[in-house]
């Protein structure tokens, strides 16, 4: 089966296909672009088009032939991924070792090798000079393809040698009408939340409807509007955040940076506010809070994101959040 190349990306497909025609493929490219709008989709295309043995006329592998169903299998010899072993995880210069052994070899099948390293800013100092040597002798008739969401945490050097390929979301037509297809089961509320909350990634927001974000997300402003009022025990709410954890380390902060900074807009403009699906349960909210306050907790949320990336104690830290925020509505209560 071929699944054809996202509608919103063609353009760029078109040039590389363009590219290869005139066998001026570049060695190595730097697919860039917001988290969830298909980066990876792409790369994986590309590498099927590349190993395919009898390519469609706008260069999509056929999808059937031995090369196309090696790769459905996942045991095409000459397609490799650099990946670190579990999200969050560095990709370590051991990785990058044997890849170039790999590489020193020749092909297979004679063909393309294609190469993905994702997320390519996860290679640590050493990978990254490893990876580095490669990219200035690269091995023939090979694809290396890095792919980030934040290229400015490459290093220059490694940037510097990739052919930029940067790839834009949808429009939110486009958008919504892809995700209404790969999630048929959502409601067009939900579909359109989902889509908001991914700011208009499509990828993204079928991840969210899929693994029942916006259930989690719900629950967690349930657990903050109870401690307002009183009727949570802050740690308790902390216990939910652990839950909402499991799912990503560092969204619930942003879910709960992004109500209180609506808190604040509330006061100001009710129809500007970014969580528009939550704004009667903000409003329910005991009043006024002081707004000082709120600012301080913006602070420390935005520096609680920061600590998600380090060693920190999840718990301690959303203790202590969900402490300050009971605190705020405390003296406010009757
Ligand atoms: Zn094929």
């Amino acid at each position: 089966m071929t699944i054809p190349v996202s509608q919103w990306h063609v353009n760029a497909w078109q040039q590389l296909q363009a590219g290869r025609r005139q066998q001026r493929l570049p060695h190595a490219l730097l697919v860039s672009g917001e988290a969830g709008i298909g980066k990876a989709a792409f790369a994986d295309r590309l590498a099927a088009s590349l190993l395919c043995e009898q390519p469609r006329e706008d260069g999509q592998a056929c999808g059937t032939c031995p090369a196309c169903q090696r790769l459905a299998a996942q045991t095409h010899p000459d397609r490799l991924r650099l990946e670190p072993e579990e999200p969050g995880k560095p990709i370590k210069v051991d990785m990058v070792r044997q890849l170039i052994q790999h590489l020193s070899l020749t092909g297979h099948y004679g063909g393309y090798r294609v190469v993905t390293v994702e997320p390519a800013e996860m290679m640590n100092t050493n990978a990254a000079n490893a990876f580095l040597k490669t990219l200035e002798e690269p091995p023939a008739s090979t694809l290396l393809i890095l792919i980030t969401a934040s290229p400015a945490r490459l290093p220059a050097t490694i940037r510097s040698r990739c052919q930029p390929m940067r790839l834009t979301s949808p429009d939110p037509q486009t958008a919504l009408a892809w995700l209404q297809q790969e999630a048929p089961d959502s409601a067009p509320q939900e579909a359109e939340l989902a889509l908001r909350l991914a700011a208009g990634a499509p990828r993204l927001a079928a991840h969210y409807l899929r693994e029942g974000w916006l259930e989690v997300r719900q629950q967690l402003i349930e657990a903050l509007i109870g401690c307002a009022h009183g009727r949570t025990d802050p740690l308790a709410a902390a216990a939910t955040a652990q839950e909402a954890l499991k799912l990503d380390r560092q969204l619930p902060i942003h879910w709960m940076y992004h109500w209180v900074a609506d808190l604040i807009r509330l006061a100001y403009d009710e129809n500007n506010i970014k969580n528009n699906d939550m704004t009667g349960e903000l409003q329910a909210l005991p009043t006024p809070v002081e707004y000082s306050a709120l600012h301080h907790l913006l602070d420390k949320l935005q520096q609680a994101r920061r600590l998600t990336e380090t060693t920190i104690n999840p718990q301690l830290l959303w203790e202590d959040l969900m402490i300050d925020w009971a605190g705020l509505f405390s003296a406010r209560r009757v």
